[in-house]
């Protein structure tokens, strides 16, 4: 410490925050609705993403898709995009000050500006048992960016390809058939699946444990609009103990999509992107 701690130091700390942005003005997605519709569903494609590896899926809007566990515990790192704009695409950042650090049943996974809509409401969680544990840990993080070669170029050195990062950016080059280059700048921060994670309190850092998923356990959305979704199976496996090498343990996730009945898409609110009108002032 440099500097004279003030005479009203605790004074100044004991005073209560405040919540950033209360939510009880933000539009509520149809949870009844979806709740409804998810008792007739009608599976229209599948996609098995293998270990060390990323696969993207499309999900047409008011459609569900399912990430579970299939083999053993394995955390994912998930991107969504616009299938029709890939200008717009999952906002992290946004969605954890909305929401929280991580995110469960009844949130949403909200779009990059000047959209800053939702893309995905999650309809259903098996991990929602799971709550805050003693060291601060939850479950499905939005703090987190994606394990990449570059942080690990930096911290460790060597040439590490399979990190999600490059996972995201292969699997998104083979879909648009584009150059790596081109697909690397559309790889954004992500929603860290299943992944168990927070912050220590004594030092702020950010940390990973073992993540609670067992084979069986999924994450269940709805498609908000027209999605193009990538999901990297994270080289850490479970991430129990680091995240950019061969040596964990690391499984397959599988990937669903589901239909629901026409009368659940008539039903939909329109979801048109966000009103601000974008004149800045001038
Ligand atoms: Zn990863």
């Amino acid at each position: 410490m440099t500097n004279t701690v003030p005479p009203d130091a605790q004074e100044r700390r004991a005073i209560k925050p405040v919540i950033c942005y209360p939510v009880d003005t933000l539009p509520k997605p149809d949870m009844a609705l979806y709740a409804h519709a998810r008792a007739n569903l009608l599976k229209t494609d599948e996609v098995l993403v293998p270990a060390r590896d990323a696969a993207t899926f499309h999900v047409p809007a008011g459609h569900f898709f399912r990430i579970s566990s299939v083999e053993g515990p394995q955390v994912g790192d998930l991107n969504l995009w616009n299938a029709d704009d890939l200008n717009e695409r999952f906002y992290s950042g946004k969605t954890r000050a909305l929401h929280g650090t991580h995110i469960t049943k009844g949130q949403q996974m909200w779009s990059s500006f000047p959209y800053l809509r939702p893309m995905a409401t999650i309809i259903h969680d098996t991990l929602d048992w799971y709550g805050i544990d003693d060291f601060g840990g939850s479950v499905h993080d939005v703090i987190g960016t994606r394990c990449d070669p570059y942080t690990h170029h930096l911290l460790k050195g060597g040439q590490y390809h399979h990190c999600c990062h490059s996972n995201l950016t292969r699997a998104l080059a083979k879909e648009l058939n584009m150059p790596l280059s081109q697909a690397e700048s559309l790889v954004h921060d992500v929603l860290n699946v299943f992944m168990c994670t927070g912050f220590t309190r004594d030092t702020g850092q950010y940390f990973m444990k073992a993540s609670p998923v067992r084979p069986g356990d999924y994450l269940e959305f709805v498609a908000e609009i027209d999605l193009l979704g990538a999901l990297s199976a994270c080289p850490g496996g479970d991430c129990s103990l680091e995240h950019s090498s061969d040596v964990a343990a690391c499984y397959p996730l599988l990937v669903e999509v589901f239909a629901p009945s026409q009368e659940m898409l008539k039903g939909r609110a329109h979801n048109s992107p966000n009103g601000y009108d974008r004149s800045h002032g001038s």
